[in-house]
């Protein structure tokens, strides 16, 4: 809706997510937080800690994450715009940054779908929309690579998952993912997107659904690396 969206930027002006300063009217952060934002570099690393985190997990070919996350930061306001306040153009300009940074890698030509972690139905339904979804479509417009969001599915609600040790997490997320069309799937190399990477339980799972489908290879690229 360009149309309602431009009335709406006439209405409620837009102000730098870093700095509060008033800008032009597509951005979300200005010029100069643009170039203060916390990049991990990892995608022009082949061993970083994204692949660190799934040593001994599961196989994955490539991975990293864009931005750092920290309490306060720019990053943590533009995830929680994307997520709670329905900023869609959070979403979008990771999504630009992050074709940025994969463009440039050697690899990113062999990627076939690019995927985003799917969120149950009951929860989307509430929030209207998957964040994952956001940052996947941009990537997917900005890299000209296909997105499917609705190849993989989260058919069971998992409820928080902090209380829980690392193998009861691990345990509880091995049957929440579905893919409803394998053969789509098959020989295909997957790269799977999400906003943010903390232990990987969630990736790990969908991850080895993925990676159970004939000749599948797995990359992935999250938009924080929370430490
Ligand atoms: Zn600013």
């Amino acid at each position: 809706m360009p149309l309602f969206n431009d009335i709406l930027d006439m209405i409620y002006p837009r102000y730098c997510m870093g700095c509060d300063s008033l800008l032009d009217s597509d951005d979300v952060v200005c010029f100069d937080c643009m170039d203060e934002l916390p990049y991990t570099d990892f995608f022009k690393h082949d061993n970083n800690p994204i692949k660190e985190i799934f040593y001994g997990r599961i196989i994955i070919q490539h991975g990293g994450s864009l931005l750092f996350y920290t309490k306060e930061s720019l990053t943590q306001r533009l995830i929680f715009n994307l997520k709670y306040e329905n900023n869609h153009h959070a979403g979008k300009l990771i999504g630009i940054l992050m074709a940025k940074e994969l463009s440039s890698t050697d690899w990113i030509n062999e990627i076939d779908v690019i995927i985003p972690m799917p969120m149950h139905r009951k929860k989307q339904r509430v929030r209207g929309y998957n964040q994952a979804t956001i940052i996947a479509q941009s990537l997917s417009d900005n890299l000209n690579i296909p997105m499917n969001e609705e190849i993989i599915i989260k058919s069971i609600h998992t409820e928080t998952q902090t209380h829980k040790t690392r193998e009861e997490r691990w345990q509880s997320m091995q049957h929440v993912f579905e893919v409803k069309d394998k053969n789509a799937l098959a020989g295909k190399h997957i790269l799977l997107v999400d906003d943010v990477i903390t232990t990987g339980a969630s990736i790990e799972a969908c991850g080895n659904k993925i990676l159970s489908i004939e000749n599948t290879k797995l990359s992935i690229a999250t938009a924080a690396y929370a430490l």
